[in-house]
């Protein structure tokens, strides 16, 4: 067993190399996007579950509408930049956690807003378009599947120091790594690269989508000003650091998007999953 569990961690870093889909850039993937995906679908529901059991999942109608209709059409432009993920199972939901700052997106699309995020920064359309726009870009670059492979390369770390066990356990363990990574995966900061991906990705997506690029600048600011004060929790920041050299880059990056912005042709939206989870 202690082979075969040394024979899997040298085929994933070998094999683990792939380029990024819309830049290029080579990437450390121990685990296919694909598997990165149906290990998130797992850990969706994990997730949502026991929020929705204390009621805190999609409470408000009309907080819902707006983050639907943001998502809904940055996904219609995030799906021209990759065909396939058409047929993700690109999902949100709208968790009810006033103090929790935070948003995110899994492999494969599936997505979470905290109304923390929503109240505490007061954040206008276009400031929420800036934030799931940045999310959007890290899954459709691939960035959670790359985040995953280090959660999971953690995990087979600790299966190896348990190498003692009996090769049921061992196996039990492997199974249960894999799908924990995708919880942890939600944790783990990006790389800076990777975080200026998903900035300049996100920062046009958004535009495309009918979102004002100034934006940006103004919603990192209210990250920054108000992550001082309160009890607040700003998971967001912690996963998502340094917004002081990150306001200068957008700022600079906003008036090349104004000619997407102020594009008059209508703005297509795609249908997003947004049925609460089955309990
Ligand atoms: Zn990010």
């Amino acid at each position: 067993m202690k082979k075969f569990l040394a024979l899997i961690v040298f085929a994933a870093l070998v094999t683990g190399c792939q380029s990024n889909p819309i830049t290029g850039r080579s990437q450390m993937m121990v685990i296919s996007e694909d598997t990165a995906i149906a290990y998130s679908k797992e850990a969706y529901s994990a997730v949502l579950k026991p929020l929705a059991d204390d009621g805190k999942v999609n409470n408000d109608a009309g907080v819902m509408a707006r983050v639907e209709t943001i998502t809904g059409r940055i996904v219609a432009q995030a799906v021209k930049y990759r065909p396939e993920t058409e047929n993700w199972n690109w999902s949100v939901r709208v968790i009810d956690e006033p103090e929790t700052v935070n948003a995110w997106c899994m492999a494969g699309g599936r997505m979470a807003i905290y109304t923390g995020l929503i109240e505490k920064l007061d954040a206008t359309d276009d400031e929420i378009a800036q934030v799931m726009g940045h999310e959007i870009s890290h899954a459709l670059l691939a960035h959670t599947a790359e985040r995953m492979s280090r959660a999971l390369a953690m995990q087979l770390g600790i299966i190896a120091v348990a190498a003692t066990q009996s090769n049921d356990t061992q196996g039990k363990m492997i199974v249960q790594g894999a799908a924990m990574a995708a919880v942890v995966a939600l944790e783990l900061p990006n790389s800076r690269t990777a975080e200026a991906e998903a900035d300049l990705i996100g920062i046009e997506l958004a535009a495309k989508a009918g979102y004002d690029p100034r934006a940006a600048e103004t919603l990192w600011k209210k990250m920054a000003d108000e992550s001082g004060a309160g009890e607040s929790r700003f998971d967001f920041l912690s996963t998502h650091p340094a917004p002081v050299k990150r306001m200068e880059t957008l700022r600079e990056l906003a008036p090349k998007m104004m000619v997407y912005y102020q594009d008059t042709s209508p703005r297509p939206m795609y249908v997003i999953n947004t049925a609460p989870p089955v309990p």
